[in-house]
């Protein structure tokens, strides 16, 4: 591969199906712009995820095919917490050279080669089809910058600011894997995609993660949920933002937490395996609100293999205290609120 056109010209080989295949996609990769069709009824939603190497992740660790399955996974999960069907992406890369192809069968074609498997594995398993992107080169590190376009009947997007007090709170899947495969990359475990364990599990969980994209989109077209995000700065941060935007508090049952058992991997004590599974990012879960009574319904989108927990309660604010109490196991207490905050020196 010499430059940057041939690059391009094998994305857009691989993007999903034309023009001519894709409802609502006049015209894909290989113009000035995508353009896209419009539709009465109907409201677009847009969102951007930026990934920078050592910040965001980091090459010694990751596997190419999961890392471009991550990079449209964080977005399609942004669109899943909107109530959303995810339907177009782009893609703009700025490659170091370590990572630029010279050669058709270098190493660092094969890297690419295997970031667009995942990609686009992850892209065709839920109709999305790539419209665009664009590329420059990076001094020193990969930046990925991931953007996904998807649909909702006018009016019908979930946002964070409807909960009400005495509706239920409700999680899905379990909190705090995708933070032990953390602690277990920096203690030095290394995936290992052919092996199934509980370690290469919550690696797979943290470099890997599956967005509720199913979920998102039937809790969207069923009207029954008040407010929702999905948990990707730790359960505590999120249902602090939720509260925040819905002005209410929340009671949460300690007990009905739904704890990854990955957790036990770590060698912590109670506490501290608690705080990590709220704490945690980059669960990719998705956190609802709605009316106790419809329960059943919600239940019945989940199916049976997606867990589904109830919480907590949506209850008034208070000025005075943490939007988030906790029961169960002893006293009521606040729920002290951390989580990953770019601005603080974090990275993962
Ligand atoms: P421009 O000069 O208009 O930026 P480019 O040569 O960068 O055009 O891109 C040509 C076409 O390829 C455009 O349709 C653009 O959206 C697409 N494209 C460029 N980079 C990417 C990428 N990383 N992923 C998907 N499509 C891309
Ligand atoms: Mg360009």
């Amino acid at each position: 591969m010499s430059n940057e056109f041939d690059f391009i010209e094998k994305i857009r080989q691989r993007a999903a199906g034309g023009s001519d295949t894709v409802p609502d996609l006049r015209l894909g990769i290989g113009d000035d712009t995508a353009i896209l069709g419009e539709e009465t009824g109907r409201e677009t939603l847009i969102t951007v995820d930026l990934l920078v190497e050592e910040i965001d992740f980091r090459l010694d660790y990751a596997i190419p095919g999961w890392l471009g399955h991550k990079t449209l996974a964080v977005s399609l999960s942004d669109i899943a917490a909107m109530g959303g069907n995810p339907r177009f992406a782009l893609l703009s890369l700025g490659i170091p050279p370590r990572l630029i192809p010279r050669q058709p069968d270098d190493e660092r074609s094969h890297f690419w080669e295997e970031f667009f498997d995942g990609y686009f594995g992850l892209a065709h398993r839920h109709g999305v089809s790539l419209i665009g992107g664009d590329i420059s080169a990076t001094p020193d590190r990969l930046s990925i910058d991931s953007i996904v376009l998807g649909h909702c009947r006018r009016g019908a997007a979930i946002r964070r600011n409807g909960a009400r007090v005495g509706e239920a709170i409700y999680l899905t899947g379990e909190v705090g894997a995708a933070a032990s495969g953390l602690h277990l990359l920096l203690a030095g475990q290394r995936a290992n995609p052919a092996e199934r364990s509980p370690v290469q599990e919550a690696i797979r969980a943290q470099l890997a993660p599956q967005p509720r994209v199913e979920m998102g989109r039937a809790l969207g077209r069923s009207g029954l949920v008040s407010a929702m995000i999905d948990v990707s700065d730790g359960l505590a941060q999120d249902l602090g933002h939720l509260c925040a935007e819905s002005r209410v508090g929340a009671l949460i049952n300690l007990r009905q937490i739904p704890v990854c058992a990955s957790l036990d991997l770590l060698g912590l004590e109670s506490g501290e395996r608690f705080t990590l599974a709220v704490s945690g990012g980059e669960d990719f879960e998705l956190l609802f609100t709605a009316p106790p009574e419809v329960e059943q319904q919600l239940r019945k989108m989940a199916g049976p293999s997606l867990r589904l927990s109830r919480i907590g309660t949506i209850v008034e604010g208070a000025a005075d205290q943490s939007p988030i109490m906790l029961e169960g196991d002893g006293p009521l207490r606040p729920l002290a609120i951390h989580g990953h905050n770019h601005f603080a020196g974090g990275s993962r």
